[in-house]
């Protein structure tokens, strides 16, 4: 029996085929649990401090707003289930907290955020281009001072080298041409703000890289499908592989991904049967 295909692609869906076939397995088609992670839940506080920051008036954007603006999203986050999870002692959140602070400290060395004109904050846009189904979430949409749009990408893990940065600009890439379809214009600029080191990576995107974008999106599409349909997505092993949540599933690591299917049965039985499932809190914005 074939598996179930993706209902949609995400920038984020994209990267995780192209990096690894069997941990993209793993992680969509058979939505393994994985452990929450320290990095990735401080991604989501510093988030949630910029979105409130940039729903501020624009001459309240200071940096000692927007150190309230994480004090408050902390507050929110204690809530949540996978911040709970993490366990941290005191000392580990004093941590935690002060690394945010030091990634919002190091968003004003990228730019003013008095000058930015936000017209969408964790925007969802979603769309069928070429027979796929996209889905994205831009960090911010703004428009700059020609009225032209902007799609700004926050970034709290370290910044590529070179010679990976293109690779990186994918995801904003699909960003772009997903507000051409809905919104009907074409971004003039896709840029990363990388806020550990900190850097701004920016691009234009332009016919020639809006036709790659389709291109690559196409033969992601058709090699999920391909995949599914034989049941046969490989692992990849790289770097990466440090940091993977599913090796014990894994052939590269004497794991048997079988195992990971019959978890993922049992898993989707649990879920049909309690179809009520608590909410993820949502960091609202107070402002
Ligand atoms: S351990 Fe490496 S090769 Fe195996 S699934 Fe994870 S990323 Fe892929």
């Amino acid at each position: 029996m074939a598996f179930p295909v993706p209902r949609s692609l995400s920038p984020s869906k994209v990267s995780s085929f192209t990096d690894c076939g069997l941990a993209f397995r793993f992680s969509v088609i058979d939505r393994l649990p994985e452990p929450p992670s320290a990095a990735a839940t401080k991604g989501t506080l510093v988030h949630a401090a910029l979105e409130r920051l940039h729903l501020l008036p624009p001459d309240g954007r200071t940096l000692d707003a927007a150190l309230g603006c994480l004090d408050e999203a902390a507050v929110v986050l204690r809530d949540d289930p996978e911040y709970a999870a993490l366990e941290l002692t005191a000392d580990d959140e004093a941590a935690f907290r002060g690394d945010a602070a030091e990634l919002v400290h190091n968003y004003f060395r990228l730019e003013d955020p008095r000058s930015v004109r936000a017209i969408g904050l964790e925007l969802l846009l979603d769309a069928e281009i070429d027979g796929v189904h996209l889905r994205g979430i831009i960090d911010r949409l703004e428009l700059d001072a020609d009225g032209e749009l902007i799609v700004t990408d926050y970034k709290t893990g370290s910044a590529p080298a070179t010679q990976y940065e293109r690779k990186r600009l994918s995801g904003v890439h699909i960003y772009s041409l997903l507000c051409e379809q809905l919104l009907g214009r074409r971004p003039r600029r896709v840029q990363l703000l990388y806020l550990r080191s900190p850097v701004a990576i920016i691009t234009e995107p332009s016919d020639r890289s809006t036709r790659g974008t389709r291109r690559t999106l196409d033969a992601v599409w058709q090699a999920v499908e391909r995949a599914c349909d034989r049941e046969d997505f490989r692992p990849q092993p790289s770097r990466l592989c440090d940091w993977c949540s599913f090796q014990a599933y894994c052939p590269s690591f004497g794991g048997d991904p079988a195992a990971a299917r019959e978890l993922a049965e049992r898993l989707a039985a649990e879920r049909h049967a309690a179809p009520t499932v608590a909410a993820r809190p949502v960091l609202e914005p107070t402002g």
